[in-house]
This record gives structure tokens, C-alpha cells and sequence, in this order.
């Protein structure tokens, strides 16, 4: 799939009332997005799947929803006021911004080879052999002030080679004030990630569920990141949504929950979202590259129209932060264990993925052109659909709209329906099948004789009549 798809999935998220550009009438808000009436239904069904997949098919994980804002010390602790940066570098001739791993990914292979060869960094040809010379630029600014421009690196804006300030950092956290007063009141940060809100809980959630080492606290929230660069359509925006799942365990336990995480997240997108394989792949960090509280890291990775980018991240987070929230709070966070009577501070799983970026990977991954019937598909699976059913007179009369609102009426308690009596059925199963809808029933004069209507599959537009009473059966039966 190319990028050309995504301009294409762009257009008919706006069409169909799946994602609008925020602010429109004023101009837009770049990397904001809203969620219309199908977009809502399908970020629902998306969380719904996951929320469900955590907290009921495991009896050792609960959930919680925490606060936004949090106290400052939090951020203090968590490390996310020192470390929570990006590499950025501004061209002095064009005045445009960038993230320096952003501007190397848009940079020809000689120029990456050159940089290479000027910072004495092993180059390897991947996205990592970039992360490590935006961190080498970051840690290094004062010495290699000159490398980028040295090297060629180009500024896609002017196309030319950039005039380069030396590599600097910038905190990705928005930050506000409580209270009424700026003077009054403490600096506080909107969280970038939701998984502290759990942290600072979990003696909490632990002694009021009497759950014993290893249980999981999952969460979802939004979470916010003053992302300097934003794009891709809603694969990065500054505000978003995470779904994230720490797994409590004892510290000699860690890499065997690490590996049963990775299969178990792994096997989520393939089984409960119906993602192909191969489109699904993980990406280890290495040493170099892992974040300052990690042992280790996997990224579950997702091939996009703009090539393969992360979905979630899969991380061992030791006891670093709820040793970092002991020492800053001064309130012992040690777990007492009952069966080998000690106390520790368990090691942390964390898994930690994306509304956003997950509900853009379904529809990269649904969207299909069925050139030989001259329409678009979105061949959601039937729990991820929107709408399940399109509920159609033939006619605008003779009956037909009463009886479809009858039909309506007794199917809209099972499931989630749409009424269209607008223009030929030819079109309205079309729309319908832009929008995600898996089946079509159609009420005709053969109705009103015999209470069977016409059934019409959307992935195949194949039509079978079913008796009124019948039809719940027959898709319970055809949605698996
Ligand atoms: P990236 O490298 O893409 O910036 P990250 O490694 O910073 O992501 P994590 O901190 O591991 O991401 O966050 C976990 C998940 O949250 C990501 O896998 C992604 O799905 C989602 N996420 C992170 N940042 C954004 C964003 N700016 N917009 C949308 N989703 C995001």
C-alpha cells in the first residue's frame, strides 16, 4: 500500500464522518484531529476489544482510570522533567524546525553514510543507525555543532543543503498551571504517558483488591506530547489516547513475563483485530537505544502506507520507577509478600499501546479497492464495523418504510443498525460499503407476503433471502 492510500483513507475518513481535521472553520489546528460518528463507534470497539482482552481473560488484571494532572513531583520522579526530550535542529536560512531522527529519515543514503563516517558511528542502514546519531548529536552538541551541515544533510522545506544550529533538546511535556492564579498556583505538566497514574497507585489497587504479585493494572487515557514534528494523519498528534497494561511481578521473574507479553500482544493484533502477519513485525532496542528506565525493549511494529512505524511498545521497566516514586514521595512502595514472607519492589512489564495509531493501522488494513465492481471496500471485521447492519425499504412507499422500521426496531436491540432509504440500492449499498458496513438487508412487496428479506453480504454482495425471524441467526452465524 502506498502512500497515495493514505491520502485516499484521509479523503474518506472526512466523507464517511470517521475523523474531521480539527477547527476547520478557523483554519485548522495542525496534528488535531476529531472523531465523527463512525470514527467514535470504531475507537470504541477498538478499546472495547482491548479493555476486554485485558481485564477479562485474565482474573489478575484490574483496571483504573487516574487523573490527568498529577502532583509536579511525579514528573520529577518518572525522570520525564530531565529525559522526556527530543533532538531538535533548526535551519538558520529557512527558519524551519526539526526533529533531528524525522530530518535523517528524509535524508539520501549518502548523506546518513557521511554522517557515519564524520561521528565515527557504525552504520547499519536502519532506523536505529538514526536514533544513534540523534542521540550521539544530542550528548555531543557542543563538539559536532557543524556535523549536519558538514555531512549535507538537506532541508526538505528549501531542498537545499540546511545552514544547521548544533543539535538541542526539547522537553515534550505541555506544561500549565492549577489554581487561579499563575503566581499562586504550582506548575503542573498534562501527563505524556498514562502508566505513572498506575504507578503511584498500586499499593492502592493492590491492597483493595487483595491481589498478590503478579497481577496487571490496566488503564486508558489520553495522554499528551508537544511532538515537534506531528504527522502522518493521526499516526502522531500531540493529544491521544494509550491503552497500557503494567504487569507487577517479582524481580526474579521478569524475562520470563517479558516473554509471555510479547507473544501474548503479539497474538492480540493477529486473533482479536484480524491484522495479517505480515504486516506485523517486532523491533528490539538495542542497548544504545533503550530509555533510561528500560532493561529491555520490543516494539510491535505495523507496516503503514508510509512504512513500517510502532504501534506498542513492550518494555521491562524494572523497579526503577516505584524505587524513583519511594525516594521522592519518602512513602515506603515495597509489596509484601505472603508465600516467601519478603518484601521487594516487583519489576514492571509494561505494554503500552495507541488508540490513535491503532485505529489508523485497521483502517490502512481494511481499506480495499474493488476495482472489478467499481468501489471501496472497508472490510472491517464485523466486531470493529461501526454500523453491522443497513436497513433499506426497496421503495419510499407502499408500506416498505413501515415495515423496515419494524424490521429496525427488533434487530436495533441486538445490533447496532442504520436506516437509508435514500437514492437506488445499488448506491446505498455502495455508501455502505465505504463505511465499513457488513451486511445490507432490503425490505421488498415479497416482505410484506411472506416476512423474508433479501440479505446482502458486503465483502462478497452476495444476496440470500431470510426469514424476518431468522435473521439474527444467520448473521451470528456468517459474522465468524
Ligand atoms: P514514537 O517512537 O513513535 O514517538 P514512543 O516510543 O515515544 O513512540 P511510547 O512512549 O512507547 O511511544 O508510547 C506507547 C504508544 O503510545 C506508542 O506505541 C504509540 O502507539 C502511542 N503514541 C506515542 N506517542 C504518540 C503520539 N504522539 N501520537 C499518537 N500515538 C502515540
Amino acid at each position: 500500500m502506498s502512500t497515495k492510500h493514505l491520502d485516499k483513507i484521509v479523503a474518506l475518513c472526512k466523507r464517511k464522518g470517521f475523523v474531521f481535521p480539527n477547527s476547520e472553520i478557523y483554519g485548522g489546528l495542525k496534528a488535531s484531529y476529531d472523531y465523527g460518528p463512525l470514527g467514535v463507534e470504531l475507537k470504541k470497539s477498538i478499546s472495547e476489544i482491548w479493555w476486554n482482552s485485558m481485564t477479562r481473560l485474565y482474573s489478575n488484571i484490574v483496571g483504573l482510570d487516574s487523573s490527568i494532572m498529577v502532583h509536579p513531583d511525579v514528573w520529577e520522579a518518572s525522570g520525564h522533567i530531565a529525559n522526556f526530550n527530543d533532538p531538535l535542529t533548526d535551519n538558520k536560512d529557512s527558519k524551519k524546525r526539526y526533529r533531528v531522527d524525522d530530518l535523517l529519515a528524509q535524508q539520501k543514503t549518502k548523506v546518513i553514510d557521511s554522517l557515519c563516517e564524520i561521528l565515527s558511528i557504525k552504520n547499519n542502514n536502519d532506523n536505529e543507525t538514526i536514533d544513534n546519531i540523534s542521540q550521539f548529536l544530542l550528548k555531543n552538541s557542543n563538539e559536532w555543532k557543524s556535523a549536519l551541515s558538514e555531512a549535507g544533510v538537506i532541508d526538505p522545506f528549501s531542498g537545499n543543503v540546511g545552514n544547521w544550529t548544533e543539535v538541542t533538546q526539547f522537553n515534550l511535556m505541555f506544561q500549565t498551571n492549577a489554581g487561579p492564579s499563575e503566581k499562586t498556583g504550582k506548575s503542573i505538566f498534562l501527563r505524556p504517558e498514562t502508566a505513572q497514574g498506575i504507578y503511584i497507585n498500586y499499593l492502592l489497587v493492590q491492597n483493595s483488591m487483595r491481589l498478590k504479585v503478579p497481577f496487571g493494572i490496566a488503564q486508558i487515557g489520553k495522554a499528551f506530547r508537544n511532538e515537534i514534528i506531528a504527522r502522518n494523519f493521526i499516526f502522531r498528534t500531540r493529544e491521544f489516547e494509550q491503552m497500557e497494561m503494567q504487569y507487577f511481578v517479582k524481580p526474579s521473574e521478569d524475562n520470563e513475563a517479558m516473554k509471555f507479553w510479547k507473544k501474548e500482544r503479539m497474538d492480540f493484533f493477529s486473533t482479536k483485530l484480524g491484522i495479517d502477519d505480515k504486516n506485523l513485525r517486532f523491533h528490539e532496542h538495542s542497548e544504545d537505544n533503550l530509555a533510561h528506565y528500560a532493561k529491555a525493549a520490543f516494539d510491535i511494529e505495523y507496516n503503514f502506507p508510509f512504512g513500517w512505524g510502532e504501534i506498542e511498545g513492550i518494555h521491562n521497566r524494572t523497579d526503577f520507577d516505584l524505587k524513583q516514586h519511594e525516594k521522592h514521595s519518602g512513602k515506603n512502595l515495597t509489596y509484601f509478600d505472603p508465600i516467601e514472607n519478603e518484601k521487594y519492589h516487583p519489576y514492571i512489564i509494561e505494554t503500552s499501546t495507541g488508540l490513535n495509531r491503532l485505529f489508523l493501522m485497521v483502517l490502512c488494513e481494511f481499506y480495499h479497492e474493488d476495482t472489478n465492481n467499481n468501489r471501496t471496500v472497508l472490510k472491517l471485521p464485523f466486531d470493529l464495523a461501526p454500523n453491522k447492519l443497513v436497513i433499506c425499504p426497496l421503495l419510499k412507499k407502499d408500506g416498505l418504510p413501515e415495515k423496515s422500521n419494524e424490521v429496525f426496531n427488533k434487530l436495533s436491540k441486538e445490533y447496532r443498525c442504520i436506516y437509508d432509504e435514500q437514492g437506488s440500492i445499488g448506491k446505498r449499498y455502495y455508501r455502505q460499503d465505504e463505511a465499513g458496513t457488513p451486511f445490507g438487508i432490503t425490505v421488498d412487496h415479497e416482505t410484506l407476503e411472506n416476512n423474508s428479506v433479501t440479505i446482502r453480504e458486503r465483502d462478497t454482495m452476495q444476496q440470500h433471502r431470510v426469514e424476518i425471524n431468522k435473521i439474527s441467526e444467520f448473521i451470528n452465524d456468517k459474522k465468524n
